[in-house]
């Protein structure tokens, strides 16, 4: 690799003998792309910095968080002052109502919210309530769709139709894999089967609504109204994980793009600004069932934190700021801005010879290397690896710094430049050309 990643690698060695892997999260070792990850100093706007002093145009954003860019000064500034008034109390704040108040607004359908701290804490939760809600045990997610670790949810299914889970990782009891039943992505006739069969044990079926763990896949057309009429048939609840599409695929989320209102949500990555937070919520009658309201049990030392409500509260505030007059608002110019670098990049993969895949929503865009329709997992993972990875090292050594691996999606910031996006579309043609040749 042309770029000096020296002390990088020397940081990597050492992280070896003290982590598994060298990494607090598996996907960082950059294993999938076969070179050692830089180990990041500092992150400022739209660049991130690594220990060799190399600078990179950041499209990972922490994995999602960082709509606004990184250390935003208002961001910045109010954690400042917040810090000198404690770190965490373990006791109520105005800070967390005056959050849940600024989601419920942006998504209507969570009339009650849940702070935690992970995506996966969220997604645990919820289904917890679910269950409980419902007295019932099984629950549907779709192949492909990431919701966090935990062992409900660590499952998928073999391809075709609906299989019975068997989990997905060593540690994750067959007894709890096999309430989870696993169904392809964006497939109508799986899903009605399924709910036919079953319908009446399903507590809830969780879906991405826009999926961005097995690269950026969208839904088709009706997909999630014909979920919605399906969980209201079967009395089962209908639980949209936007941990990454929430305030990205739209400022209400998927759901206000799709026009659809699920039961519950689950929140994370945004709605903390890139401090831990994550939440769930939904129908007023649901979530009185949790605890001390309901009997549904679930806590946290550190939810609502202080710090991390700041941080989540300062950027939904510059999300959601009025913009002068005739002016498009913020999350209207991440679209814009998604969309030109996307154009730019179709050119050139055209100009280049190939024939990829381009999906945007929102904030979120993602390419496959793969010339035919991709709508699930399966024809995801039918995508050239070896071609991302000709692309993602290319694109690394020339400052362009994007997910190692094909099945992430990327985002684009309101911190990216003008001039970002033209570096980031010239890197390309350049990438694009070893791709092909
Ligand atoms: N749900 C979705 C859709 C996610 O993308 C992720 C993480 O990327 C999670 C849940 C889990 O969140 P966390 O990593 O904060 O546990």
């Amino acid at each position: 690799m042309a770029l000096n990643l020296a002390k990088s690698a020397e940081a990597f060695a050492e992280a070896k003998q003290y982590m598994p892997g060298g990494v607090n999260s598996p996907v960082r070792s950059y294993r999938s792309v076969d070179c050692d990850p830089p180990f990041i100093a500092k992150a400022k706007g739209s660049k991130i910095y690594d220990i060799d002093g190399n600078e990179y145009i950041d499209y990972v954003g922490s994995w999602g968080p960082m709509v606004i860019g990184h250390a935003h000064e208002a961001v910045v500034k109010a954690l400042q002052k917040a810090v000198e008034l404690g770190t965490s109390y373990g006791a109520p704040t105005l800070l967390e109502t005056e959050l849940a108040k600024r989601v419920k607004h942006l998504m209507p359908s969570i009339e009650m919210i849940r702070m935690v701290n992970s995506g996966t804490e969220a997604t645990m939760s919820a289904l917890r309530l679910a269950r409980g809600f419902t007295g019932r045990e099984k629950i549907v997610k779709f192949i492909g769709c990431y919701h966090g670790h935990h062992d409900s949810l660590l499952v998928k299914a073999g391809s075709g139709m609906a299989t019975f889970g068997v989990p997905d990782s060593p540690g994750v009891p067959k007894s709890v894999a096999e309430n989870t039943i696993t169904v392809p992505y964006n497939d109508v006739e799986a899903i009605r089967k399924v709910m036919a069969e079953s319908g009446k044990e399903i507590a809830a079926i969780i879906v991405e609504p826009v999926a961005g763990n097995m690269g950026l896949v969208l839904p088709k057309q009706g997909y999630l109204k014909e979920l919605r009429v399906l969980t209201e048939e079967a009395g089962a609840l209908l639980i949209f994980d936007e941990v990454m599409c929430g305030f990205r695929a739209s400022l209400g989320g998927a759901q206000a793009a799709y026009g659809i209102v699920p039961d519950l949500t689950c929140l994370g990555k945004i709605i903390g600004g890139g401090l831990p937070v994550a939440a769930y919520g939904g129908r007023k009658d649901i979530m009185l069932q949790i605890s001390p309201a309901g009997p549904v049990y679930q806590a946290g030392t550190l939810s609502g934190n202080p710090l991390a409500m700041t941080a989540g509260i300062e950027t939904l505030k510059i999300m959601t700021a009025i913009p002068e007059d005739g002016q498009p608002d913020y999350s209207r110019v991440l679209t814009l801005k998604t969309k030109k670098l996307l154009l730019g990049l179709q050119v050139e993969a055209k100009k280049a010879g190939l024939k990829l895949q381009f999906h945007q929503a929102g904030s979120m865009f993602g390419i496959f290397f793969n010339e035919n329709p991709v709508y699930d997992y399966e024809t995801a993972a039918a995508s050239d690896a070896e071609a991302f990875k000709v692309y993602f090292k290319s694109m690394l050594e020339q400052g362009i710094y994007l997910a190692p691996s094909p099945f992430e999606t990327a985002f684009m910031s309101g911190a990216h430049s003008d001039a970002d996006i033209e570096k980031t579309i010239q890197a390309a043609a350049i990438a694009f050309a070893k791709v092909a040749a």
